[in-house]
């Protein structure tokens, strides 16, 4: 097999074809964990959420409506468009299922951070293999037990 390393900007650009970056995965993810509990949000309350400024979520929030994945109403509203939501669902399973895989391999500190930044470059279907992975150790609770003691026992 011929060299196929690249820096890691170098496959961030491989993926742009996409267009969706890592910034616009954060915020259709927040927009869809909201969603869940709400039918809109509003640019100052994502601004609020997300750490960042209101003009910079407008700029984004623009962004997002020109790939068809969030509708921009009056008075700051946001909502997803239909596929905006498959795009949230999908983020935020992939949050949750390296978030939870983290967690079974025992790692302690900086669980979200370090979600937060694996979720951006990690693929699909590396995603689904640890999904199964933590489904086979939450259904073979004796198993993560062993797992556990062979781990306390090599640190
Ligand atoms: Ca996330």
């Amino acid at each position: 097999m011929k060299n196929k390393f690249h820096t890691v900007r170098g496959y961030e650009l491989q993926n742009s074809q996409k267009k969706i970056t890592p910034a616009m995965e954060d915020y259709i993810e927040m927009i869809y964990r909201n969603s869940l509990d709400e039918d809109f949000i509003r640019v100052n309350q994502l601004a609020k959420l997300l750490n960042v400024k209101s003009s910079s979520v407008t700029k984004m929030i623009q962004k997002l409506g020109a790939l068809e994945l969030v509708n921009y109403e009056k008075y700051g509203v946001v909502t997803l468009t239909s596929k905006g939501k498959k795009l949230g669902s999908h983020l935020l399973k992939r949050h949750i299922t390296i978030e939870k895989f983290l967690d079974l391999i025992g790692c302690k500190e900086n669980i979200l951070i370090q979600t937060e930044l694996i979720e951006h470059i990690i693929d699909n279907k590396t995603v689904k293999a640890l999904e199964t992975l933590n489904n086979f150790f939450l259904n073979h609770k004796n198993i993560l037990e062993i797992y556990n003691i062979f781990k306390d026992n090599n640190l």
